[in-house]
């Protein structure tokens, strides 16, 4: 028997609102402007065994662009560090990412390891859901307890179309044990491109409905010059909205960290999941964000869509004390900027994001 997504989020209220040192308390990092600094990004890898077309830029689909050599990535060793003295620092929450997480050799060691971190409370995946069903069970005995699964249709073809590879058995296989082991939330994150698959917005909010998943709707962004995204593909969430209005009342949810950075409705009084809508482009969340990423590169990187970073990687392999990783830290978080330059860079068609999403790490 499934909890509904509304237990979960009272619960969830109920535990936040009581724990001491909560957001803003004595450990917590804060950036320039004030926002607490409490999530880390990890892409684990550059690598992914998919190809969608949202991600992967005309560069990388025509071989233009270099996978990172094993020996670029920073090992599982370099991650545990960092995490041990961001953790001491204030950050709370790990997303793994990527690339595609699972594609790495041996995750399940590195993922138990994290696990044993003392003070690390919430350590989350984002996949893409082909390898996750056979590794369900151990990730999360080893501590990943929420899921984000990329699902951009329900269309086993069209599925095979957007990410280049005929997945569609194995991901949804890997929703429906997410479910059944207990995952919570599960998430399913889905791209929404004008004339890809918008057509499915119904049958993706009726999903909501009947099963206790979050289905996200993320408006497609441009990453970097060479980005598949044009204009004509781009759906804001107002009128995603529209689309699935007749379907019901989008009732809102509470805001929670559950959430992250989307605004969360249910669609009708019945259903025991709910929608997400993320807009990083009609309505973005830069004011309430809480994230640094470490890219599969090593580099701590302050935000998806500005590129300063920090190499992180050579103060690792120089030999360098915690005090240095924590210094570093510190500037990446100072060097957070206010908020992302996109409306910018898609006027001027130019801009400050290299786009490389698998690097970053979604
Ligand atoms: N391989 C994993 C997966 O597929 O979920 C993790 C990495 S993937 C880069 C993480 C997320 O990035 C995906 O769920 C997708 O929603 C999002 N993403 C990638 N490119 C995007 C784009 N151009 N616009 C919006 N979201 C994007």
């Amino acid at each position: 028997m499934y909890m509904s997504e509304q237990t979960i989020y009272s619960m969830h209220e109920q535990i936040t609102s009581t724990a001491p040192g909560a957001a803003g308390g004595d450990n917590s990092l804060c950036d320039s402007f004030a926002r607490t600094i409490s999530y880390l990004r990890l892409s684990l890898t550059d690598r992914c065994n998919l190809r969608c077309l949202y991600c992967v830029t005309e560069e990388e689909a025509n071989g233009l662009l270099r996978k990172l050599r094993h020996a670029d990535l920073l090992s599982y060793e370099e991650m545990l560090r960092v995490v041990r003295v961001a953790v001491g620092m204030g950050i709370t929450k790990l997303r793994l990412t990527g690339g595609e997480p699972l594609a790495r050799r041996n995750v399940l060691h590195f993922i138990k390891a994290l696990g044993a971190i003392p003070g690390l409370s919430d350590i989350r995946l984002t996949t893409n859901g082909v390898f996750f069903a056979q590794m369900a069970r151990q990730l999360f005995a080893a501590g990943v307890g929420k899921v984000n699964i990329s699902l951009d249709s329900l269309k086993p073809e069209r599925v095979a179309r957007i990410a280049g590879v005929d997945c569609f058995a194995q991901v949804w296989r890997g929703v429906e044990t997410a479910l059944a082991v207990g995952f919570s939330p599960v998430k399913l994150n889905v791209v929404v491109m004008r004339g890809i698959n918008d057509d499915e917005l119904a049958d993706f909010a009726r999903l909501s409905q009947r099963l206790p998943l979050q289905v996200r709707f993320i408006e497609f962004m441009p990453m970097g010059n060479s980005s598949r995204w044009r204009q004509e593909m781009y759906l804001s969430t107002d009128a995603i909205k529209a689309a699935i209005s007749p379907l019901g009342e989008l009732l809102p949810l509470g805001r929670n960290c559950l959430d992250g950075p989307a605004q969360v409705f249910r669609l009708g009084q019945d259903a025991v999941g709910s929608l997400g809508f993320i807009s990083p482009i009609s309505h973005h969340f830069c004011d309430n964000c809480n994230r640094l990423r470490l890219t599969s590169a090593g580099s701590l990187r302050s935000c998806l869509l500005h590129d300063e970073e920090i190499d992180l990687r050579a103060i690792l392999r120089s030999g360098q004390d915690d005090a240095a990783i924590s210094n570093a830290i510190r500037q990446a978080i100072l060097n957070k900027p206010k908020g992302h330059q996109l409306e910018e860079r898609l006027r001027d068609a130019g801009g400050d994001c290299h786009g490389r999403m698998s690097r970053i790490g979604g």
